[in-house]
Formats: structure tokens, C-alpha cells, sequence
């Protein structure tokens, strides 16, 4: 088995799907059924959820609301999908535990390190809530944080993209995918793979990313057991 501990990144924005705002039923239903095919192999699988598709603090902040309370407010987004996600999975008999950076002990569990860990070696999947509980962040560094705290071997940044280009291939056609990045490369020519305070702290753990398309048949299987789909950052820079 590629991996034992997997950190599953999804944005927001890819549970929406074709939707302009909140989260698709199925997209969140093929989501389900591939956490449970990676989960039925006997893989650990926490997961950071986005809030994008509800609310972004940046956004908020840009219509004059002050930016930290904009960043709660896009918090209290991720927990929204959490606990869609979380219904999602247990309608498939996943057993799962939401846990929140900001306690709302009502709905989810307060954060613990250990008792994140423990749920996962019961095999549950974890799925963290409320970025990392701290305005002027992203879900990307949450996701960064929680894989380094939970020594996860791995994480996955499901995308709407299939991997991560040279340059922008809806603008040029000739636009190549890497297959291998360092951190370094992603870092210095600002490539879109997750913001450089997440990046920075992979780089430091030597914490490997792999970038796939969320959509793709199987691919979130494909990618624990270990085939080279998308990007991995965390070796060499290779073209594919
Ligand atoms: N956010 C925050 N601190 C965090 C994580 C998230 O303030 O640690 C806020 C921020 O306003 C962000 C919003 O929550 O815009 C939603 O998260 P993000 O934009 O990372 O979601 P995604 O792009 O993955 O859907």
C-alpha cells in the first residue's frame, strides 16, 4: 500500500460543481463513494473541506466588511460543508467524526490532535472543520497544519484541474503539466498549487502534495494506491 494516512484537500469550489453558489448532490455523492472505496483498503483518511462555494473572507472584505470578521464568517462556511460531507459519508456507513478549530461541541467535536489521530486508527474518517480557526488563513494551510500534525504520509488536493501547468492552459494551448515540482519551483514561480504560507510549511515537514482532478473516474483511488496521477510536489521538476 503507497500510503497509510491520507490528507484529502477539497475546495469548496469543487463541490459546487456547475452550481454558482452552496454544493452539488452528486458531486458530493461520488465524493462519498470514493472516500469509501479508499477507506474499504484499509487507508486512513482525514479530510479539509473549503468554504469558497459559500463564502470567501477576501470577498467579504472587498465589500467592506472587515476582513477578519469576513474570515469567521468564511470559517463558519467550511464548517457548512463539513457536515454535508460528513452526512454524505454516513448515509454510506463511513463512520466519520467532524471536528471543528472553533468549538460548536452542539455539532462537531472541538479539535484534539490526539483524538483526531485515535478516530483515525478506529478507522473513521475525520473530516476538520473551520479552517484552522484563524482569520488571515486558507483552508490550503489548514490542510498543510493538520497533514504535519497528524503525520499524514501525503496530501491530496483534489481540483477541478488535472494537475499543475507551465503556464495557463485555458489561455495557451501549449501549455505543459508537470509531472514532479519542488517546492521551491512551486514557491519561487508563484505556480497555483496551494498558497505559499501552505506551501512553505510542506516544504519544511517534506510533506508531498499531489494535485489531481476531484472528477476523474477513480482518481482519488488511483492516487492512494499510489499511481502517478496529476502532480506531486515534493521531488524533482519533470515534464510529463
Ligand atoms: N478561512 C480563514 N482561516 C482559515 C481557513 C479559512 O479565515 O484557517 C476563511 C477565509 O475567509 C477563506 C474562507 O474561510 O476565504 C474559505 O476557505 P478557503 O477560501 O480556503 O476555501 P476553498 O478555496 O478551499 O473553498
Amino acid at each position: 500500500m503507497a500510503y497509510q494516512r491520507i490528507l484529502l484537500k477539497v475546495s469548496g469550489e469543487a463541490l459546487m460543481g456547475d452550481l454558482t453558489y452552496g454544493t452539488d448532490p452528486n458531486i458530493v455523492d461520488n465524493m462519498a463513494n470514493a472516500v469509501n472505496s479508499v477507506v474499504q483498503e484499509g487507508i486512513q483518511l482525514a479530510i479539509v473541506v473549503g468554504g469558497g462555494n459559500i463564502f470567501r473572507g477576501i470577498k467579504g472584505a472587498s465589500g467592506g466588511m472587515d476582513r477578519a470578521t469576513a474570515d469567521y464568517v468564511g470559517m463558519l462556511a467550511t464548517v457548512m460543508n463539513a457536515i454535508t460531507l460528513q452526512d454524505a459519508l454516513e448515509q454510506k456507513g463511513i463512520p466519520t467524526r467532524v471536528q471543528t478549530a472553533i468549538a460548536m461541541q452542539e455539532i462537531a467535536e472541538p479539535y484534539i490532535r490526539r483524538r483526531a489521530i485515535r478516530h483515525l486508527e478506529k478507522g473513521r474518517v475525520v473530516i476538520f472543520g473551520g479552517g484552522s480557526g484563524n482569520p488571515f488563513f486558507t483552508t490550503d494551510t489548514t490542510a498543510a497544519l493538520r497533514a504535519a500534525e497528524i503525520s499524514a504520509d501525503v496530501i491530496f488536493k483534489a481540483t477541478k484541474v488535472d494537475g499543475v501547468y507551465d503556464s495557463d492552459p485555458h489561455v495557451n494551448p501549449q501549455a505543459k503539466r508537470y509531472k514532479t515540482l519542488n517546492y521551491h519551483h512551486v514557491l519561487t514561480h508563484e505556480l497555483a498549487v496551494m498558497d505559499s504560507t501552505a506551501i512553505a510549511l510542506c516544504k519544511e515537514r517534506q510533506m508531498p502534495i499531489v494535485v489531481f482532478n476531484l472528477f476523474g473516474e477513480g482518481n482519488i483511488y488511483r492516487a492512494a494506491m499510489g499511481e502517478l496521477i496529476g502532480t506531486t510536489v515534493g521531488g524533482s521538476c519533470e515534464i510529463s
